[in-house]
């Protein structure tokens, strides 16, 4: 079986020099692809060098998070537009909405969320979204909004079980970091059938995965192995069918 990683932040400094180590492990446990989040501008070079570091392994994604959306520089759209333009299989994210985090002004998180979902709508890019405690505002957006046609990512999901099925009708797909992987986060899907849309854009060449996978991947040791490659934001959602 291999895996696909839908949403990791292997640029990050927690990593700084370890990300060749890193990858080696990762790929040892099964993973084919991976989606490497930026955060803002400042890190979105060192997004781009991963790519050329790691071909057809990293999948490189610009985005601002909402994090650090109060860091933008009056040009960080057309910096963005820059990045998608130069580099490769480059896709958008993480963008989104945080209503969580102690001390963050949610003043202009709409608005660059916004812009930035257009522009993945426009080009029909995956788009990897982070979104806590600001669940009925991001699904209006969503609503109301274009949205790319391949659908979009909201990783780590910690939603409402009953926002699932309305996100999953505007075309969301769900992703789990390995310390969600327990039977209760899956039993929120089990109202979408045994076929959930976990259907993977960010990475064509995986296909789909159930629960069921998930659980025995877990159980046999893999997840395992994948908490200690350290890349613990999220992963293995994607198992090649
Ligand atoms: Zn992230």
């Amino acid at each position: 079986m291999s895996f696909c990683d839908a949403h990791n932040h292997l640029q990050d400094e927690r990593f700084a020099r370890r990300q060749a180590e890193i990858v080696a492990t990762a790929r040892a446990a099964g993973v084919t692809q991976m989606v490497v989040n930026g955060s803002c501008e400042e890190d979105w070079p060192q997004i781009a060098t991963l790519a050329r570091e790691f071909p057809g392994l990293v999948v490189p994604s610009f985005g601002y998070h909402p994090w650090y959306v109060a860091e933008r520089t009056p040009r960080w759209r057309d910096t963005l537009v820059d990045w998608l333009d130069c580099t490769p299989g480059a896709v958008v994210g993480e963008i989104g909405l945080d209503r969580w985090k102690p001390g963050l002004a949610y003043e202009g998180q709409e608005e660059v969320f916004v812009a930035q979902l257009r522009l993945a709508a426009e080009r029909n890019l995956a788009a990897s979204l982070h979104c806590l405690q600001a669940w009925g505002r991001l699904h209006d957006l969503l609503r109301e909004q274009p949205r790319p046609a391949r659908g979009f990512l909201l990783h780590s999901y910690g939603g409402p079980a009953e926002m699932v099925a309305p996100l999953a009708k505007l075309g969301a797909r769900f992703s789990f970091p390995g310390y969600f992987m327990h039977e209760r986060k899956f039993a929120l899907f089990a109202g979408l059938g045994p076929a959930p849309p976990f259907v993977a854009r960010a990475a064509p060449a995986c296909a789909r995965f159930s629960a069921a996978q998930l659980w025995r991947a877990r159980r046999n040791g893999r997840a395992a192995g994948e908490a200690r490659c350290s890349i613990q934001l999220s992963w293995l959602f994607y198992a090649r069918a």
